[in-house]
């Protein structure tokens, strides 16, 4: 399985990714997450990264190329992966195309998560993430049983920098002209498959299940 996922901020699609993870025990590849990592340890590159992430723009698709070239030479790729977050636009997915062409291991599926975009800002402002074990909650949807801390491991919560409302509308903007047309790209090579986001996480994933030909 070497699948791209697409789709808004904000559906699902990181949620999705780890379910793959968990039953199928191939990597996912999220750019979001290097770069914050990358802020985190405080990395002249982190540093660079932050200042455009709080505004809700896309980094220099230099910086993520290079990050991404040296991640798909780690040997846990050769069992596949789950890209998530990236390509972000065209510029990326051809360059994604030409590094997989040179490593012989196509695409396999390209997998977009629709989510209408009345409903992406409540998913985006209420988001919650465990410090510790990456566990997603919602204070809207799906809040964890005590305020704050993680019903998986007990860490706390946080909210992403990012996920503020102005930050919000801009990071939903970049995606309709820079990340949406991605679709059409994937459909004209004939690997696109699309789900539904909306309804219960299982049932979503269900359905990811069945679009990806897997048991
Ligand atoms: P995400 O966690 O995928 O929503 O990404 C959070 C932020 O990281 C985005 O709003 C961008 O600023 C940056 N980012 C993540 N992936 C990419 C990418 N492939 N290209 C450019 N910027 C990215």
């Amino acid at each position: 399985m070497r699948i791209v996922l697409l789709g808004a901020p904000g559906a699902g699609k990181g949620t999705q990714a780890k379910k793959l993870v968990e039953k199928y025990g191939i990597p996912q590849v999220s750019t979001g997450d290097l770069l914050r990592a990358a802020v985190a340890a405080g990395t002249p590159l982190g540093k660079e990264a932050k200042a455009v992430m709080d505004k809700g723009e896309l980094v220099p698709d230099s910086i993520v190329l290079g990050m991404m070239e040296e991640r798909m030479k780690q040997d846990d790729m050769e069992k596949g992966y789950i890209l998530d977050g990236f390509p972000r636009n065209t510029k990326q997915a051809e360059a994604l195309d030409a590094m997989l062409a040179k490593l012989n291991m196509p695409l396999t599926a390209a997998l977009s998560v629709d989510v209408p975009f009345e409903d992406l800002m409540k998913r985006l402002t209420g988001r919650r993430t465990c410090k510790s074990c990456g566990q997603m909650f919602n204070v809207y949807f799906s809040p964890s049983k005590a305020e704050g801390i993680c019903d998986k491991c007990g860490a706390a919560l946080f909210q992403r920098d990012d996920d503020k409302e102005e930050t919000i509308k801009k990071r939903l903007e970049v995606y309709s002209a820079s990340t949406a047309p991605l679709i059409d790209y994937y459909k004209g090579k004939g690997i696109l498959k699309s789900v539904s986001g909306t309804g219960s996480i299982d049932g979503i994933f269900g359905e990811v299940c069945a679009q990806l030909g897997l048991k």
